[in-house]
């Protein structure tokens, strides 16, 4: 009898609960001790399970969660953590009942918003924290210099609403070693918290994202907002760099996600063989195939057609052909270790082999946060390394 969550399904994340852990306090360990370290779980925490790395993370010092939607809101609301919750996207006008109900704070930058969250709060007899978010330069959420104090007016004369907090957020401060833009953006940044404070001395400034705190660390001020570092990645190349130029050392991450499918078959092909869709590849020797259970529809991108790699037996194995919805194909002929119900990593360690999620990036030419964010909420998270504990997940009869 096994226990072991894994033994029943065919693909699975594995979510490492000390690398996890590790982040977390090399975070801590980087901050002023009274900084406020929020953790960015969206996108079902950057593709890692919301719910797991959010007790994971309470548990080991996070002070404040973040989130984009209501929706992720209320599924952490419930599971009662004790820290505040921050959405950090747009609150539809329909959806201040529940942001109250759950005690959320809101990003806020809509006078319309502001009126539906006074509305809200009134009705239930309570107060919302709401964290004004200011335009500094990525023209994306936010509200503009010459509209702020008009904005702040209109605030003040609403009932129910706490002015606790004033934020921004970066343009360029991963794409480049160059952050003469991300200092203008400071620079304003601190002008406008200014006019926020002058009416709310204690309201909380943020604008740090985690390229940020490991660059600039003069932008931490009250709150950083740390995601994709929190998970053992490195923001871009850049960032990495500018770690290195500017302080001569880089930051101890661990990367907190292994993707493992379990091989569906193995088989020998003939030389000449045409594998997959669209005939995009012809064995040019006899070849010895696994065929992994895993595809597009499940977050193992497309792009990585022809020129992808997945381990196993601790090596490579390169993709074959297209990468199909639910199936992919690998090339096994060197890994005589290859078996039926084997494992095979698509994304991680195995043994010395490492298929990262910045190489995997690379080679679709995009950033590592899609590549994690995008994998299926349907592929279980399993915890693992969990000091002495056995591995965690879902029961995979149910
Ligand atoms: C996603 C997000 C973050 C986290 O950024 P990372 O680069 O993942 O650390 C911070 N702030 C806002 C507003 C965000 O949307």
């Amino acid at each position: 009898m096994n226990d072991d969550p894994r033994q029943g399904f065919s693909s699975w994340i594995e979510i490492d609960e000390a690398a996890l852990r590790s982040n977390l306090r090399s975070f801590r360990q980087r901050l002023r001790p009274e900084v406020l370290l929020q953790i960015v779980v969206k996108s079902n925490a950057y593709g890692h399970g919301l719910e797991e790395v959010a007790a994971i993370s309470a548990a080991a010092g996070a002070d404040l969660f973040g989130v984009h939607t209501i929706e992720e809101a209320e599924r952490l609301a419930r599971l009662a953590l004790g820290r505040p919750i921050l959405i950090l996207g747009y609150l539809a006008r329909a959806q201040a009942r529940r942001a109250v109900a759950v005690g959320a704070e809101v990003t806020v930058y809509n006078g319309a918003t502001l009126e539906a969250l006074s509305a809200a709060a009134t009705a239930a007899g309570r107060t919302v924290r709401c964290h004004v978010k200011v335009e500094t330069g990525v023209q994306r959420q936010g509200i503009l210099r010459e509209h702020l104090d008009g904005f702040l007016d209109r605030m003040a004369a609403l009932p129910g609403l706490v002015l606790a907090g004033v934020s921004t957020h970066f343009a360029n401060i991963e794409d480049t070693t160059d952050h003469s833009y991300a200092r203008g953006q400071l620079v304003l940044f601190s002008e406008l918290a200014a006019l926020v404070r002058a009416r709310a001395p204690h309201a909380i400034r943020h604008c740090a994202c985690s390229a940020a705190v490991l660059t600039m660390p003069e932008s931490s001020f009250e709150m950083v907002r740390v995601g994709i570092s929190l998970y053992g990645l490195w923001p871009s190349k850049e960032t990495l760099l500018s770690c290195l130029l500017d302080h001569g050392t880089t930051a101890p991450l661990v990367p907190v996600m292994t993707w493992k499918a379990r091989i569906a078959q193995v088989k020998q092909v003939p030389g000449g063989s045409f594998i997959g869709y669209g005939c995009t590849y012809r064995a040019t020797r006899p070849t010895r195939l696994a065929v992994l259970p895993i595809g597009y529809a499940d977050g193992y991108d497309r792009r990585l057609s022809g020129i992808g790699h997945v381990l196993v037996g601790g090596r490579r194995a390169a993709v074959l052909g297209r990468v199909c919805m639910n199936i992919l194909m690998v090339d096994v002929t060197d890994i005589p270790e290859a078996a039926l119900e084997g494992e095979a990593v698509l994304l991680g360690r195995q043994g010395t082999e490492e298929v990262s999620a910045a190489q995997i990036a690379a080679q679709c030419n995009t950033i590592p946060y899609e590549i994690v964010s995008r994998i299926a909420p349907h592929i279980p998270r399993i915890l693992v390394n969990r000091e002495g504990r056995g591995p965690a997940g879902p029961d995979p009869t149910t």
